[in-house]
């Protein structure tokens, strides 16, 4: 549906409501809001900037009463496309709700209305020596609401938790236009039902979330950082297990492949790896300057252990940023690896991540696919990329029953489909894998009462019925 096509009486309603200006279906508009980071592209019918809660409420609404579908959007940095719009739908941008609405050290949080930007209410907090710790890669750009929908995380959630930890209330409105509000400003609470967790990874399809209060902590004083080298992934997997049971809890435990390491190479990193290093560990520890020596001194000593090639450290910022730039390069640097990237964000115990890591091994020879995996090993937590030429005879479908067996072994060794990433559009027909029928139907049931219409993010999530 296009503008032309679209409900103009919709269109003069929302424009009445948020402002003609605030209300675009211009070609160019709708173009650069019909794809997210992940795979797909459709124009919606509409793009609307609401300012505030209230204008929230008043568009919801309208979409109501008119069953206009509503897809949310912060930065579009989702990866399986939970921003994507659906045929005839309007996206709600919250790029101009980006207010800090309060900031009370004393009481350790912070008050933001979901446009904010992630990295800005880390860059405030720390201004006052508090920090927030959920640290998604896309942190820069993308947006406290995207976080709160997808339940983000990053490197620091092995010892800090994700965005659902830091998290004591919301506003938000529902599919119907209801207003409510989850949660409180105190640390501990236990009145009603916890909406707030309820919300929180919902993506987008219960309830259009427009502000939040958040938890912040005091910031540590120094961090330090190992890059460990192996021989091959399988004892690096046997480290992680080894640090992972004992008592220092890393603020990061990030793991690289042999072909991760091999990408980032091509992009010009990590020139000075030693030759027999076919997997890697960056371990980082914080806390006061004197408890981070103690720290790494003590992992160094669990990290060392069969097939290990070399330990570096790092305690001075400069090296520290230097050791972490090869990790942040390597989103990209994979991205050049091939056209399609097929991009999976499974989880399993610690216990089970050598034989994950096995099992990716054997499912790239036989499907003779590339598969570059890396990620927040501490978590459990793999970033697993399946590198697609389409154009190539067979090779998609390769991808997509490779893609069938990936999630199997991960299921069959006790994990998850997704860690931080979310279902979104590409991951819904997977989701019946992992999720029982009737569990699946309460949810829906739920998503009903939220949404009466199935206005919000239609499309997403969930399996088709
Ligand atoms: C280079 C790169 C690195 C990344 N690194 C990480 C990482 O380390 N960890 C991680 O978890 N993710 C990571 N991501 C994925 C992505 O950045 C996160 O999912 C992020 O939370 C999305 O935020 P966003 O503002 O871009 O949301 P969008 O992509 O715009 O939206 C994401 C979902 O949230 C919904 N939504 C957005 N705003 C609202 C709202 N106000 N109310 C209700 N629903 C809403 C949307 O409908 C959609 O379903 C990365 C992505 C990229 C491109």
């Amino acid at each position: 549906m296009s503008e032309s096509s679209a409900n103009t009486a919709t269109l003069s309603a929302l424009r009445a409501a948020l402002g003609a200006e605030r209300v675009l279906t211009d070609p160019a508009t709708l173009d650069l809001y019909a794809s997210d980071d992940g795979p797909g592209h459709c124009r919606p019918c509409a793009v609307l900037f609401p300012r505030g809660h209230d204008e929230v409420v008043a568009l919801a609404r309208i979409a109501h009463d008119r069953r206009l579908p509503l897809v949310a959007r912060g930065a579009g940095s989702g990866n399986v496309g939970g921003a994507l719009p659906t045929s005839g739908s309007a996206v709600v941008s919250f790029e101009c709700m980006q207010r800090i609405l309060e900031f009370a050290p004393a009481d350790r949080l912070m008050r933001v209305e979901a446009g904010a930007i992630t990295a800005e209410i880390d860059r405030l907090a720390r201004g006052r020596g508090l920090f927030y710790p959920p640290d998604p890669g896309s942190a820069p750009y993308c947006r406290i609401g995207g976080n709160l929908a997808m339940n983000a995380a990053g490197p620091r959630a092995l010892k800090y938790g994700g965005t659902r930890d830091y998290v004591l209330g919301l506003r938000a409105v529902a599919g119907d236009g209801r207003a409510l509000m989850s949660g409180c400003r105190t640390t501990k609470g236990v009145v009603g039902y916890d909406l707030t967790r309820l919300l929180v990874g919902s993506e987008g399809t219960l309830a259009l979330i427009t502000e939040a209060t958040l938890r912040l902590l005091p910031a540590p004083a120094a961090v330090g950082t190992l890059r460990v080298c192996y021989d091959g992934s399988a004892s690096a997997c046997d480290a992680v297990q080894r640090v992972m049971d004992q008592p220092i809890i890393p603020c990061a435990l990030e793991f690289m492949d042999a072909h991760a390491l091999a990408a980032i190479q091509r992009a010009g990193g990590a020139t000075d790896l030693p030759t027999a290093t076919h997997a890697m560990l960056m371990v980082e520890a914080d806390g006061e300057a004197e408890q981070v020596a103690d720290q790494l001194q003590a992992l160094q000593q669990v990290l060392r252990g069969p097939g290990l090639v070399e330990i570096k450290q790092a305690l001075a910022a400069e090296e520290v940023a230097r050791l972490w730039r090869a990790r942040r390069a390597l989103s990209g640097a994979v991205k050049a690896l091939a056209p399609l990237k097929i991009n999976e964000d499974i989880v399993v115990p610690i216990s089970r991540l050598a034989a994950l890591t096995a099992g990716i091994e054997a499912l790239a020879r036989r499907h003779e696919l590339p598969i570059v995996s890396f990620g927040h090993a501490g978590n459990g937590n793999l970033h697993v990329n399946i590198m697609v030429h389409p154009e190539t005879s067979g090779e998609l479908a390769r991808a997509q029953a490779c893609l069938q067996s990936l999630f199997e072994t991960v299921l069959e060794l006790g994990g998850t489909l997704s860690g931080e990433h979310g279902i979104g559009a590409a991951k819904r027909a997977y989701v019946p894998l992992e999720i029982p029928a009737e569990t699946l139907a309460l949810m829906r049931a739920i998503k009903r009462e939220f949404d009466p219409r199935g206005i919000l993010n239609p499309g997403k999530m969930f399996p088709d019925a």
